[in-house]
């Protein structure tokens, strides 16, 4: 019998798959690392897991204690999903933007999920970020893995991430692309990759255009998951070689490109993070293999990239294509 004791015990050694469709005309390998194909459904669960298990070691998580996280997102699965194996209570604190269903996702896992109002400023007492730094000091036994700021994050890719990805690749990968929000995905891959090939691995960054990482003042964009308004501490600015600015419109025209090409149903970072990786191989040889890493799936994003009319209304597709009717198809 193979069988897991835990669905926790899941999380990492996704697969790589070549991408056919989209690199047509290209002359590199180009393999996408599968991440919603962890447990939890996102690259994220590797740093749950990670930085769960140092707090357990360093003693700042008790048995019993409650985790708190300002996050709506992949990070509060992950953290929902081990916790629920290491018998610990959640409480994510999320802005009122948050759609319903995310929230909804985080209270299955049996999260507490608060809302804060997002028309108040930031020193407001109920402000997400106040929030969420009360219940911390007023919960006994709470703990805040603080994703932006805990050294696991990228730990986590330095000791998973990098390595598989070296082994599945037989030491051949030459270029790795990644989107950066946090920057632990980047800077632990690229950092691993880095130093196993003596340098050799260049490491490509792939941002939201208007973001501080390609050079913008954090201007919105409609990507979620990737770019910041302000460096975060798991960015090492040392480690991308380049960082490749993506607009919202090439971002999501390139993820329903991945799923309707490619059979790959993901969310819209991968599709900027792909769209990075096929600007960079248009100006590489056969003799290189870039992997690009996909965060997660598309069932998170179906009333935005996946719906024609929202699509539409921000002018990223022609105005008259939003459902078909049965003469189109007779
Ligand atoms: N895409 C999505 C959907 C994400 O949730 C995240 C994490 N914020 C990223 C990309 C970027 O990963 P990282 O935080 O490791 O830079």
């Amino acid at each position: 019998m193979e069988y897991a004791e835990h669905i926790a015990d899941l999380v990492g050694n996704t697969p790589l798959v070549r991408l056919n469709s989209l690199t047509q005309g290209l002359k590199p390998l180009v393999l996408a690392k599968v991440e919603y194909l962890n447990p939890g459904g996102s690259v994220k669960d590797r740093i749950a897991l990670r930085m769960i298990e140092a707090a357990e070691a360093s003693g700042e998580l008790r048995p019993g204690g409650t985790i708190v996280e300002p996050t709506s997102g992949n990070t509060g699965v992950g953290l929902a999903m081990v916790a629920q194996r290491k018998g610990y209570q959640c409480v994510f604190v999320c802005p009122d933007k948050v759609s319903e269903d995310k929230r909804n996702v985080l209270k299955a896992y049996g999260a507490r999920v608060v809302v804060c109002p997002t028309a108040v400023p930031p020193e407001h007492p109920d402000s997400y970020y106040n929030v969420s730094d009360r219940l911390v000091r007023e919960i006994d036994g709470a703990w805040k893995p603080n994703q932006y700021a805990n050294p696991q994050n990228p730990e986590s890719h330095y000791h998973s991430t990098g390595p598989e990805l070296w082994k599945q690749t037989d030491g051949k990968i030459t270029h790795f692309v990644a989107g950066v929000g946090t920057g632990g995905t980047i800077s632990g891959t690229g950092k691993y990759l880095k130093e196993v090939s003596g340098g050799a691995v260049q490491v490509v960054g792939a941002d939201p255009e208007g973001s501080v990482y390609s050079g913008g003042t954090g201007r919105p964009y409609l990507v979620e998951g990737v770019g910041e308004d302000f460096w975060p501490d798991t960015y090492d600015r040392d480690i991308a070689d380049e960082i490749i600015p993506v607009s919202d419109a090439d971002s999501f025209q390139i993820t329903r490109r991945l799923a309707l090409e490619e059979g790959l149903l993901v969310g819209g970072s991968c599709g900027m993070a792909v769209a990075a990786a096929l600007k960079l191989a248009e100006r590489l040889t056969e003799d290189d293999v870039v992997v690009v890493l996909l965060p997660d799936g598309g069932r998170g994003y179906l009333t935005k990239v996946f719906n024609d009319t929202w699509m539409s209304s921000y002018g990223f597709l022609p105005p008259d294509s939003s459902g078909a009717t049965v003469a189109d198809v007779l």
